[in-house]
């Protein structure tokens, strides 16, 4: 199994900040087979990017994508739209879900969109604080995972990665915690007995991903956490060196 370390940029940067920062990060990284380093700028961003990048040390993913493939959806971007650009995109953030209020519908129907297409997508998945404090938890799980893959078939399910991103561990979310790794192995746990379950085969081919105030200090005891197969960081990964930090980290932590 890969380890995958994703960088989700949300809403920061101008192309050419963008671009600055990828110069940077292209002179430091050292590929290392099985780790795959992704970055997530703005949409805007990826086309010019998508020609100064190098494929074998970083790839790109989308933050978002509609579910449509083409048509009157103004102010959408289709993933078949992103197609040649990207081999990653975000879907279902919790930015997404609850700031610009995306349905479920909506996530199954981009997840499916993105497999369609040939792009894999990282379903983001998560239970609030409150839902949490109610012992939810499972029932948020395995919910979000039932209506988000409802569109994949079993045969497409190693072309999905999933991360557990925990609202209230999220850096940018008021009052947010550091998960410790007892939270997030028990969660990860619902995850793969949930796949397992619905899917009636080892899902050990679906990467699940951790992410929620993911930084160098603690990186390397997430990665160690049974069943996480890599980080997905959004705080830490608007630096290149700490970024850099992480990669390093990961690559030995997962020799
Ligand atoms: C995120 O928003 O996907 C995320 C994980 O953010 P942070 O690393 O800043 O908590």
């Amino acid at each position: 199994m890969k380890t995958y370390i994703v960088g989700n940029w949300k809403m920061n940067f101008t192309v050419g900040e963008s671009s600055i920062y990828l110069h940077k990060l292209l002179k430091k990284i050292t590929p290392k087979k099985g780790l795959v380093v992704a970055i997530a700028p703005s949409t805007i961003a990826l086309q010019p990017l998508s020609l100064q990048i190098d494929r074998k040390k970083i790839r790109l993913a989308a933050q978002n994508c509609c579910g449509k493939d083409y048509g009157a959806y103004t102010g959408e971007t289709a993933v078949s739209q992103l197609r040649g650009l990207i081999d990653f995109c975000i879907i279902g953030h919790s930015e997404r879900r609850f700031v610009f209020n995306e349905s479920d519908k909506m996530i199954r129907e981009k997840v499916a969109a993105c497999v369609r297409n040939g792009i894999t997508p990282i379903l983001c998945i998560g239970e609030t604080e409150s839902e949490r404090a109610f012992g939810e938890t499972a029932d948020v799980l395995k919910d979000q995972i039932s209506t988000g893959l409802a569109d994949v078939s079993r045969e497409d399910l190693d072309k999905v990665i999933i991360a557990y991103e925990p609202v209230w561990a999220i850096s940018s979310v008021k009052g947010a915690k550091v998960a410790v790794p007892d939270d997030i192995s028990s969660s990860i746990d619902i995850i793969r007995k949930h796949l397992k379950d619905t899917y009636g085969k080892s899902t050990d081919e679906t990467p699940v991903l951790y992410g929620g105030s993911v930084n160098p200090s603690n990186c390397g005891a997430y990665l160690t956490i049974p069943g996480v197969n890599g980080l997905l960081i959004g705080g830490s990964s608007l630096i290149a060196d700490q970024f850099n930090d992480i990669i390093e980290i990961a690559k030995r932590v997962t020799a």
